[in-house]
């Protein structure tokens, strides 16, 4: 397995290649950055970005997203996946924000992970981009990447991917690091075709030397 000494010399590899690594989901307020994570699962933040305009203008807090019919949410998010049960728990967990936590997103992931549709990953980013606080989620670029690279071993869960890389990171970098790795993940260690020729980290990576030596 990769040492802490070489992980984060990847990492900071990674934000030589990608300075400008940072979430790319656009949002006013951390209700409608939350909005948008619950969005992104199964697509696109670029899809994502597309829809939340017209979603926001008409439903900016959780006050008007609990009071929208769960058809009206769909009109506004049906270009993206599995838009019925997204707006089915938008509006459910607008709806626990106004009862539980007086319309204010809450800002630790207990609470975060009471409300209806909000897994770990999601409380993780909305803790980390929303509130600044130390967080490391793995979504699955990141989980991609950190088992190529030999981070974490091949069958470590999410969660267990998780606690190994906040293990090996300093706290200090576990937001960045986990854009960067999103980035790298999306832009050349790309789940179908890495490209590993190109890739700065080949000498501390054995799945792409391994995948190299077999194409010869
Ligand atoms: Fe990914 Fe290939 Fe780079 Fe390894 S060498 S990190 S598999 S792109």
């Amino acid at each position: 397995m990769l040492s802490k000494t070489k992980t984060q010399y990847a990492v900071k590899v990674m934000g030589e290649m990608f300075p400008d690594a940072r979430p790319s989901l656009r949002a006013a307020s951390p209700f409608q950055y939350l909005v948008s994570v619950m969005l992104s699962a199964q697509a696109t933040d670029i899809s994502v970005n597309k829809v939340t305009p017209q979603l926001f203008k008409h439903f900016p807090t959780a006050i008007e997203m609990a009071a929208a019919t769960e058809t009206a949410i769909q009109q506004d998010i049906h270009s993206i996946g599995l838009y019925r049960n997204k707006a089915k728990h938008i509006k459910a967990t607008s709806q626990a924000l106004l009862v539980n936590f007086a319309g204010v997103v809450p800002s630790n992931r207990q609470d975060l992970m009471s409300l209806p549709g909000v897994g770990r990953k999601t409380a993780d980013v909305v803790l980390a981009d929303a509130f600044a606080e130390p967080a490391f989620a793995v979504d699955t670029h990141v989980e991609r990447v950190t088992k190529r690279l030999h981070m974490v071993p091949q069958k470590a869960s999410v969660l267990e991917v998780e606690q190994l890389m906040m293990q090996k990171l300093p706290k200090e970098k576990w937001i960045t690091a986990h854009h960067r790795m999103i980035y790298f993940g999306r832009y050349q260690c790309l789940a179908r075709a890495p490209k590993c020729t190109t890739c700065p980290l080949l000498s501390v990576c054995l799945a792409g030397q391994q995948r190299l030596a077999k194409a010869k």
